[in-house]
């Protein structure tokens, strides 16, 4: 791959990524030289190899849009990338010849990026005339570690859900949990593939939660840290969309809001090089980057049921608690939505979409 295809980052772009990276990953401001020096450092330049399955390419655009910071110089000037399909101009027997040779040459030191979903009934994705099922255990097996990069690849995401005719299944599934780092979210953000593959090289394998996700990015409720909480803590809600309460920073609960119940660092990392978010620009949370995504969180803009949780009495849950009330809520048909007492006086009846259309009628 030619460096000349990507432009060079200067130096404060640079730092600034690299400060950016060690907050993230729970390190001081003294500790940026030497994530810089790991990000430079040739010799710890790790093979990487990107496989699209079951995909939109949304994570690979999302991860080549990035520009401030410049994830994409990054990453491909201090990572040794050897095959990913919607970059490389190899095509055919050589491309499948650098997958052969990156396995012989580089085994136990390559990472395997995995964006999509795997279908694991035969025929439905191939490469090189071989199912991506195959693919998939073949090259794991030599890998030495594998990040599923956004919902499809960590969760099955929506090629997972009904009717999923090709029987898809997450990267996890196929070739087991030991090796595997989940970065979902729909896209995934071009940030936290830099900040686990930082911690990978820099520490190793990152502290993962029950879904295996990296708690250093996953690891907090999307409501706590939003810039909307102190309109939700008052009862200020907006009502529908477009309403003018929405450029008022009003709490979007009332129309589907799921940010009580999804984990991310995304009110602090943001999107668009740190400029903005979905909750920001008036759009909520989706919960892109949950488990069950997307049909436990279906209709997206409109208010999940409550549901009370024994012994529980505030907001504040880990992900894995909320996972499980999530799967168990899916299983008998609703979904569950976590409203703080405070909050639960102001936000009156809840009422689905269907009831809401007999209402109006
Ligand atoms: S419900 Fe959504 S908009 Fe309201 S405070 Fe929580 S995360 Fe923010
Ligand atoms: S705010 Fe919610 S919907 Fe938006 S990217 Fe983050 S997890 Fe996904």
């Amino acid at each position: 791959m030619s460096r000349d295809f990507f432009r060079e980052v200067n130096r404060r772009d640079f730092l600034k990524i690299c400060g950016g990276v060690a907050a993230a990953i729970g390190l001081s401001e003294a500790s940026v030289p030497e994530v810089a020096e790991v990000l430079a450092a040739s010799s710890k330049k790790p093979p990487v190899m990107w496989f699209e399955f079951g995909s939109c390419s949304g994570c690979s655009t999302s991860f080549l849009n990035a520009d401030a910071p410049n994830a994409v110089d990054v990453l491909l000037n201090h990572l040794s990338v050897r095959y990913a399909e919607v970059l490389m101009a190899a095509a055919g027997d050589l491309s499948e010849q650098i997958i052969a040779d990156t396995m012989k040459n580089e085994a136990g030191e390559y990472i395997l990026l995995v964006e999509g979903s795997v279908p694991t009934k035969p025929g439905y994705g191939m490469i090189g005339g071989r199912d991506f099922f195959e693919v998939l255990k073949e090259t794991a097996s030599k890998a030495k570690a594998v990040i599923a990069l956004g919902s499809c690849s960590a969760f099955g995401g929506i090629p997972g859900a009904k009717p999923n005719p090709a029987d898809v299944k997450p990267v996890s599934e196929i070739i087991g949990k030991e090796k595997v780092i989940n970065l979902p979210g729909c896209p995934s953000n071009p940030s936290w593939l830099l900040t686990t593959v930082v911690h990978l090289l820099m520490f190793g394998m990152p502290e993962l939660d029950s879904y295996g996700r990296p708690k250093m990015i996953y690891g907090q409720c999307i409501h706590d840290n939003c810039e909307r909480r102190a309109s939700f803590d008052e009862g200020n809600f907006v009502e529908q969309y477009g309403d003018e309460e929405i450029g008022r920073d009003y709490c979007l609960v009332k129309v589907g809001c799921k940010g009580p119940n999804t984990f991310s660092n995304c009110p602090q990392i943001r999107w668009n090089g740190g400029k903005s978010w979905c909750v920001a620009v008036g759009a909520g949370c989706i919960g892109c980057v949950e488990p069950s995504w997307p049909e436990a969180f279906m209709p997206f803009h409109d208010r999940l049921p409550d549901i009370a949780l024994p012994g529980y009495a505030g907001l504040r849950a880990d992900a894995d608690l909320i996972g499980t009330v999530l799967g168990a809520a899916t299983a008998i048909g609703i979904g569950a939505h976590l409203i703080g007492a405070a909050a639960k006086g102001k936000l009156g009846k809840h009422e689905t979409v269907d009831e809401k259309a007999k209402t109006e009628a």
